[in-house]
Parts: C-alpha cells; sequence; structure tokens
C-alpha cells in the first residue's frame, strides 16, 4: 500500500517558493510525478499556488493538461517529436526547443496557424544533453528570422552537478547561462532544480524546476533535509516461519540463518519496485522495531528476519512498513546502492495508492491506483 501526502507536496512547494524569493517555481511532473501519479499531484499543487508545470513527454504533457486550470503552463522538456508540432500547438503545450530542428519546426507551425506560439529555449551549459550548444546559439543569434512567430516565454538550462554544491561546474555553467542569454532575445530565465535552489540566489533567475524535493526527496545530499516526507511504503506479511540455525533462506540459499529466528515472507518484490539490490540489505519495520531483509528479493516477495518479535506478532495480513517518514527515500535509496529518485520512480503501479490531502477538493481524498487510462488515449 502506497500512501501519498499532497497536502506535504504543496508544503514543500511553498518551501521552495519561498527560497527563491522574488523568483518564481514551477513544478516537475515527469514519470507520472516520479512516480507518485501526477493527475492527483497536478491539482494539488496548482491549489497550493503553482502555475507552471513541466513534463517530460508530449504524452504525458496531453494527459496532465486537463486536471490542470486553463491559465496554467504545461512544458515539454524533449520538445516535440517531428510531426506532433500540430497537435501540440493544438493542446496549446508550451514545448522547450533543444535542438535548431525542434526551433525550425516550431517556426513553421506558427507560420502555418498564422499565429505567434509559444515556446521555451534550451541551451546547453555543459551536460552535454539536451539543448543548443554555444556555437548553435551563434548561430540562431545570426539569424534574424530563426524565431518568427515563436513567443520566447523562458530560457532554461540545466545543471548537472547541482546536488554537489562545492563542485565548480555550478559556478561554470551559470556563467554559460548568463553568456547564451546575452546573446538571444530578452526573455525570463531558468536553470535551477531542486539541489540548484539552494545553491542560492545566483542560481535563482526567475523561475526554479524542483521535482525531486517536491516528493520529499533531500535537495542537498548529507545535510538535513528540509522537506516533509510524502511516501509511506507498506506491505503485508502472506506467513511467518520458525527455522533452526543452518537453514537457508530464498532463491540460490542467499542467506543462511546464523541462529535460530523466525522468518516472514512479505508481499513486496521487485516488480513492486523494491529493488533486487535490496538482497540482504533492505530492512521493514513494525512497531519501531528494525527487521533486516534477509536473502534474495524475489519478484513479488522479499523474506526478513523478525525474530527480534514475539512469536505471533505479525499474523498473515499485517502490514509492515518500508518506507515511512523515519526510514525515506533516501535512506532505503542508500541500502539499494542508488538515489531517491529511481526508489521513487521504481515504486510500481502494483500497489493500492491512498492520497491524503489534496484539500482543494475538501480534506481526505483517496483514489484509485491510477486513472486507468492509457496517457497516449487520454
Ligand atoms: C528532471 C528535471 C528537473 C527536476 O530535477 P530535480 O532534480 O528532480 O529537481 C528540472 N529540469 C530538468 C531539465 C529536468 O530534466
Amino acid at each position: 500500500m502506497l500512501t501519498i501526502d499532497l497536502a506535504a507536496i504543496a508544503a514543500n512547494w511553498r518551501l521552495l517558493k519561498a527560497r527563491v524569493g522574488r523568483a518564481d517555481c514551477a513544478a516537475v511532473l515527469k514519470a507520472d510525478a516520479y512516480g507518485l501519479g501526477a493527475s492527483r499531484v497536478g491539482p494539488a499543487l496548482a491549489a497550493a499556488g503553482c502555475r507552471h508545470f513541466f513534463v517530460a513527454h508530449i504524452d504525458e504533457a496531453l494527459a496532465l493538461r486537463p486536471h490542470l486550470p486553463a491559465q496554467a503552463t504545461v512544458a515539454v522538456l524533449h520538445g516535440v517529436p517531428p510531426g506532433a508540432e500540430a497537435d501540440a500547438a493544438a493542446a496549446g503545450l508550451v514545448p522547450v526547443l533543444n535542438s535548431r530542428p525542434q526551433v525550425d519546426a516550431w517556426r513553421a507551425q506558427a507560420a502555418r496557424r498564422g499565429r505567434r506560439l509559444p515556446a521555451i529555449l534550451q541551451v546547453d551549459t555543459g551536460m552535454s544533453r539536451l539543448g543548443l550548444s554555444p556555437v548553435e546559439v551563434e548561430a540562431l543569434a545570426a539569424d534574424p528570422q530563426a524565431l518568427d512567430g515563436i513567443d520566447l516565454v523562458l530560457v532554461m538550462s540545466h545543471l548537472a552537478c547541482a546536488d554537489e554544491p562545492a563542485h565548480p561546474a555550478n559556478a561554470a555553467q551559470r556563467e554559460r547561462f548568463a553568456a547564451a542569454r546575452r546573446r538571444l532575445p530578452a526573455a525570463p530565465a531558468s536553470l535551477a532544480n531542486s539541489s540548484g535552489i539552494f545553491l542560492g540566489a545566483d542560481w535563482h533567475f526567475d523561475l526554479a524546476r524542483p521535482g525531486a524535493a517536491l516528493y520529499g526527496v533531500a535537495p542537498v545530499p548529507g545535510a538535513a533535509n528540509p522537506m516533509r516526507p510524502v511516501v509511506r511504503l507498506q506491505a503485508k506479511v502472506i506467513q511467518t516461519r520458525a527455522i533452526d540455525a543452518g537453514t537457508p533462506v530464498g532463491y540460490g540459499f542467499g542467506w543462511c540463518a546464523p541462529a535460530a529466528t523466525r522468518i516472514a515472507t512479505v508481499s513486496v518484490g521487485y516488480a513492486d519496485g523494491w529493488l533486487r539490490s535490496l538482497s540482504d540489505r533492505g530492512t521493514a519495520w513494525f512497531d519501531g522495531v528494525e527487521l533486516p531483509l534477509v536473502g534474495r528479493v524475489s519478484m513479488d516477495t522479499a523474506t526478513f528476519d523478525v525474530g527480534a518479535l514475539p512469536d505471533g506478532a505479525l499474523p498473515p495480513g499485517t502490514l509492515v512498513d518500508l518506507i515511512d517518514a523515519r526510514h525515506g527515500v533516501d535512506a532505503v535509496a542508500a541500502q539499494a546502492g542508488t538515489i531517491g529518485y529511481e526508489v521513487l520512480t521504481s515504486l510500481g503501479s502494483r500497489y493500492a495508492r491512498h492520497y491524503l490531502g489534496g484539500d482543494e477538493l475538501g480534506g481526505i481524498q483517496t483514489a484509485p491506483a491510477r486513472d486507468g487510462v492509457p496517457a497516449a488515449m487520454a
């Protein structure tokens, strides 16, 4: 069971908005709001005052659009794939133009429609992933017609090392960003993701684009996490058994009991996003007692040493905690050898999802797992 606290997400957005002072604060809802449900997270953030939303794909944008107020902007980080420009324009989406072909296709679409179309221009400032290179920025600046019919609502770039505050790339990227802006038509600017917000005011520009921090991931790894926890993951005990010293547990006999103990088999596995790298390393919690994961994580189950609990403490159906306020997404990520982002986005659609908060709709709301409609059809 996955419980998602929409009020905590809204509170996290307000905290980030306060951090960026006079700048505005968007929200990144790509990958179904980092696995938590964009159709529920979007309205909760809109109710908190958020007006700018980013997703990765046009399908994500088309699915999210009807859940947001008309005045909200939905920006597509990957831009529009060739041939989908008319659909994107008709839906009122704002593409992030990452390359000269994307710029040219959007200009052509504006000409075809006989009206100006909004767009965001991304420049690459060192990450070598998306956006115009400095040479391409020069070429664009030298072509007076390049942006004809395009309303440049934002110039943006993305930080590669913002989660390492002391990394020299942070200042270098900011300088390159400023240099690119000087060559382009005047437009508001955006550079900071979650971690970038915590680099300081020099990185805030006009609009911040946090994702992970909204969902409770620590924006500055290693430092105290100012964000409110958002996710609680619980799974049911299927059965428990007493085993003798020397008894192997799980695939490959991956673990052998050093002493007699009890094992609980819990209904969570790597198909649920409880990563296989948590084999022999994860933990569950019950009544404040830590229950070590022993043996390999299977597709649908994981086994925990529950010898520290009284016999009978975990009858079948009992819920144990896997992620909660005290043992959050970042702690699980550290055990799994990954980052909180991957833990969140791995949480499969198999869980019953319960939403807390969402007070725009009057108190506690619950909803089924997803909308039940594939994004492409929505
Ligand atoms: C994913 C993404 C973000 C949000 O990043 P977080 O680290 O989750 O805050 C912002 N901007 C771009 C371009 C992204 O791809």
